[in-house]
């Protein structure tokens, strides 16, 4: 009998998955659920799309003939509703039912919503996940003459990062932290990160909140707790994701913030996998539950999911990586940190002249984790030793130094 996949979403955790299933069962049926009216696309190239460095059709990773040829049923536009465990279908928002023999949910998330008292005054309020939130952000900042962006996230320093390199607005950033990545990144990598950021012309301002919204003028004021005034025309924010749960929510599939699985990508319900973001894996890198943000992370949870789904017996195990750029400089994030895993132990370098920062992560003795800013050398010798998983012998500090990596 020819089996049935359904996939809901079309990010990369769920066209990894639908296209790893075609690879493994030429015959198999794959329906592929996306509320996006997109074909895939590259979400980690947003912040170049709107720096201006890569054009659309860059940021696309497939076209609607792709899918035809793959013979991958694609329903763009359409929301996943409701999942029935029992009769196993899945229903959409167009009033479509897809049978499934087995369903992966990798949905992804949604910024949160701005979670500032009085922010409804401002009209002008973008987050920052689709391609199609990059063009409004595009159009919009480029006709403001002063942007504020708040939020200590990854998302917020995108933000402030591309409005910047525009060079139409000036970019106020704003967060609750002493520093970005507070909870990764120590005192000195932060002054690093501010010294790159005015130097690329972003004005901070940290360890305040916004206290009051305004209208000005026909622009906006924004009061903070330690009585900074920032007049500005658009604001745009990075505060963490909600992720698309909803489809299975009331089946009994165990949810926590996002969906609970094994090390196998299985949720509590039979032949039901979650995978990417949404996913609140059980990850053997840490020893317990991990939700993750990265690409990598999504992309190879689709191919483990895939293979399980198919009939495997698969353990999801990957050292977590995310490398983007920081103010023209660069920033890579490996395994285990410590917003995941508080008290790790750690060594580090830095050089305020030289505009470099690096911190090694380690647990049981083992090298687990680290975070560089500056040209990140020696970057897979470093994946490879934690992959390992192998005591470190001699000297912590020696990993510090890129010549002894090669
Ligand atoms: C601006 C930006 C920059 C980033 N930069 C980096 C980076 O430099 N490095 C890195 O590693 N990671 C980065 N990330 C994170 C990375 O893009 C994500 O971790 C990854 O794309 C997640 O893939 P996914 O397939 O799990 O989910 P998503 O890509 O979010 O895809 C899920 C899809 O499912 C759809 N969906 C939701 N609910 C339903 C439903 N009910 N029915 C049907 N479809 C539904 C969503 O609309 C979405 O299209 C960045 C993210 C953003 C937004």
């Amino acid at each position: 009998m020819t089996r049935q996949y359904v996939v809901l979403g079309n990010g990369i955790a769920g066209q990894t998955c639908a296209e790893e299933l075609r690879r493994l069962d030429p015959d198999c049926s794959i329906v592929i659920i996306a509320a996006e009216r997109h074909p895939l696309y590259n979400r980690v190239a947003l912040p170049r799309f709107l720096r201006g460095q890569v054009r659309e059709e860059k940021v696309m990773m497939r076209t609607l003939q792709d899918y035809q040829r793959q013979g991958l049923d694609l329903y763009l536009s359409t929301w996943a509703t409701e999942v029935d465990v029992r009769d196993k279908v899945v229903r959409t928002n167009r009033g479509q039912e897809f049978r499934y023999d087995a369903l992966l949910v990798a949905t992804g998330g949604r910024p949160k919503p701005p979670p500032w008292a009085g922010v409804e005054e401002v009209e002008k309020v973008f987050g920052f996940q689709t391609l199609d939130d990059t063009k409004a952000i595009i159009e919009e900042s480029d006709r403001s003459r002063s942007v504020l962006v708040l939020g200590g996230s990854f998302i917020a320093y995108e933000l402030a990062e591309g409005i910047a390199y525009r060079k139409r607005a000036q970019v106020t950033w704003l967060m609750r932290g002493p520093w970005f990545l507070r909870y990764v990144l120590d005192q000195e990598g932060g002054r690093l990160c501010q010294l790159l950021g005015e130097e690329a012309g972003v004005r901070f301002i940290c360890q305040d909140e916004v206290r009051r919204f305004t209208r000005s003028n026909g622009r906006y004021l924004a009061e903070t707790g330690s009585g900074q005034r920032v007049e500005f025309d658009m604001l745009a924010y990075g505060v963490g994701l909600d992720y698309y749960v909803e489809p299975v929510q009331g089946t009994g599939i165990e949810i926590r913030r996002g969906i609970v699985t094994d090390a196998k990508l299985r949720t509590s319900m039979p032949d039901v996998y979650a995978a990417g973001d949404v996913a609140v894996f059980f990850d053997h890198m840490v020893g317990k539950h991990n939700q993750m943000g990265t690409w990598d992370n999504a992309e190879a949870h689709g191919r483990t999911a895939a293979h399980n789904m198919a009939g495997a017996d698969e353990d999801f195990f990957d050292v977590p990586t995310y490398t983007t750029t920081m103010f023209g400089s660069t920033l890579a994030v490996m395994g285990v940190t410590p917003d995941v895993q508080p008290g790790l132990e750690s060594v580090r370098t830095y050089s305020f002249e030289e505009r470099f920062f690096r911190k090694l992560f380690f647990m049981d003795g083992r090298l687990v984790g680290g975070i560089m800013i500056g040209p990140p050398k020696g970057r897979k010798k470093l994946i490879e030793i934690m992959r390992a998983r192998q005591p470190i012998e001699g000297p912590r500090e020696a990993l510090l130094d890129p010549a002894n990596l090669r």
